[in-house]
């Protein structure tokens, strides 16, 4: 996983896309309020308690960063006195969720939200970073997008696909007929990959000309940039707070959890949740998925010592620390391990956990300021001066 926060922020940084930390801890009413009482986050996977303080406030262990990032930012006022701005967090969510792989009740992610930036340009310059951060890790993608609407021409879309819910109404099971009045949108995320949904509405043929404008100018800029993506014109997503350009990626390898990366445009979350009318759109990076797709597709490099130390007798032993300290001065990856055993049984362990050479240390060595240095991988042994043992390993190394 460290892998994958690792490189992702060094993309951001490139990005100009500054750190903010968010709290664990925030009121229910947040998530209520920005992802909606009809998402799955907030109708049944939220962690909630009562604190006890004088109004019995209910507090929720944050499910998503997006809320949490919003309230920041207005309560900041940045959105009157510096809305632009490109944030990112990391950390944390929990949701109540059925455990399986790739879906945990405790998950990290990685997330982004640019506020002040209604313009397609924007959109366009995220998913060319998602592309570029997949390409990065190595891992196969696939980066579906959609355009959703916006207030004024979503309604339309909303009502035919109520309308749709009602005449297949036998071929929609019980999760469905909840959704048709509460939340239309969810009736394809929830099927999206069953046949039934393939006569659904579809939501491109809805799009105002704004909107449908703006998802052309993604369009074209992607492909300017060499970004590959699939038009899906049946991708939603789940929460309420989406406007125009909806995006997820799917890694190889994982199954049914395959969507790494998902997020949208979300222009009028920052005026609902108190604040000025100012334009939003952001992503998360499912972290722990990430992971799981890097190792599905041999990317994870594996970190192994660059020399384990072994000694003999005390005096080698103490002497043993100041032989790994100053290998590891040289920028070396070293393991001391315990003297208390074996010399067979060490050199086993040697190789066990990897190293590429074991380093030798006893009383007579210790004497005439040499070393044995053993390359496990090619089963040669030779003695080295300890001050050249540090240039030894990392030429042999290549
Ligand atoms: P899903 O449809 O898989 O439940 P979601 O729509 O709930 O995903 P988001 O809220 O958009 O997911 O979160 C963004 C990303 O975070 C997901 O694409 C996924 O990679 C990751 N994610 C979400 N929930 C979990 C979980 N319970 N365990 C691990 N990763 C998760
Ligand atoms: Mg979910």
């Amino acid at each position: 996983m460290s892998l994958v926060e690792e490189r992702a922020r060094a993309i951001f940084d490139r990005y100009s896309i500054k750190e903010i930390r968010i709290p664990v801890l925030e009121r229910a009413q947040l998530y209520q309020r920005s992802s909606g009482e009809t998402s799955d986050v907030v109708e049944k996977q939220m962690y909630t308690f009562t604190d006890r303080d004088e109004g019995e406030t209910v507090v929720a262990i944050r499910p998503e960063g997006t809320p949490g990032v919003v309230r920041a930012y207005v309560e900041a006022g940045l959105d009157r006195t510096d809305p632009e701005q490109r944030l990112f967090y990391s950390g944390p969510m929990f949701r109540r969720e059925r455990p399986q792989k790739g879906r945990y009740r405790q998950f990290y992610q990685f997330g982004v939200e640019v506020f002040g930036r209604p313009d397609a340009a924007c959109d366009a310059e995220l998913l060319i970073m998602i592309d570029e951060l997949c390409r990065n890790l190595k891992v196969p993608f696939t980066m579906e997008i959609n355009s959703i609407g916006d207030q004024k021409c979503r309604p339309a879309f909303r009502e035919a696909l109520v309308k749709w819910g009602r005449a297949h109404w036998d071929e929609l099971d019980e999760d469905c007929h909840n959704r048709i009045d509460r939340n239309p949108l969810r009736l394809l995320d929830c099927k999206r990959d069953a046949k039934v949904t393939e006569s659904a509405p579809n939501s491109l043929d809805y799009l105002c000309d704004e909107c449908r404008a703006h998802f052309d100018t993604v369009k074209e800029l992607l492909t300017a940039a060499g970004v590959q993506y699939v038009v899906n014109p049946r991708m939603v997503r789940g929460l309420d707070y989406y406007t125009r350009t909806a995006f997820e990626v799917m890694a190889g390898g994982l199954g049914a959890q395959s969507t790494v990366v998902a997020g949208g445009r979300y222009d009028g979350l920052v005026e609902t949740m108190g604040g000025a009318a100012v334009a939003g759109i952001g992503f998360a990076i499912g972290v722990d998925r990430m992971a799981l797709a890097l190792e599905a597709a041999g990317a994870l490099p594996a970190i192994t010592p660059d020399a384990a130390i072994i000694s003999m007798g005390a005096t080698a032993t103490h002497h043993a620390v100041v032989v790994a300290r100053a290998l590891r001065g040289a920028n070396l990856n070293i393991e001391v391990l315990s003297p208390e055993r074996k010399v067979k049984t060490l050199l086993a362990r040697a190789s066990k956990i990897g190293a590429r050479f074991a380093v030798i240390i006893g009383d007579d060595e210790l004497a005439r300021g040499v070393l044995q240095l053993r390359d496990l991988k090619q089963s040669t042994q030779r003695e080295v001066a300890e001050a050249e043992a540090a240039r030894a390993i990392v030429e042999a190394r290549g």
